[in-house]
């Protein structure tokens, strides 16, 4: 795979969108690897890696979207 930037060979694939990055062109942001439900505090809480590889172009959100369909 190449990079979505420029014609480098990618080093690794963004988290969230799949596009090929080079070392160039390679960020690191929080991802969120799991999300679940403490029911003895009552809320949700999130598992985040700190350094997950991102393209810097897609935006994921920063909280999760509820999916109240699936409760
Ligand atoms: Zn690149
Ligand atoms: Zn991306």
């Amino acid at each position: 795979m190449t990079c979505f930037f420029c014609a480098k060979a990618s080093k690794g694939t963004c988290r969230f969108c799949g596009r090929g990055v080079c070392e160039d062109h390679a960020k690191f942001g929080p991802y969120v690897l799991e999300v679940t439900r403490s029911e003895s505090r009552g809320r949700s809480e999130a598992l985040v890696v700190e350094d997950a590889l991102q393209c810097g172009t897609c935006r994921p959100r920063p909280q999760p979207v509820p999916l109240p369909e699936l409760d």
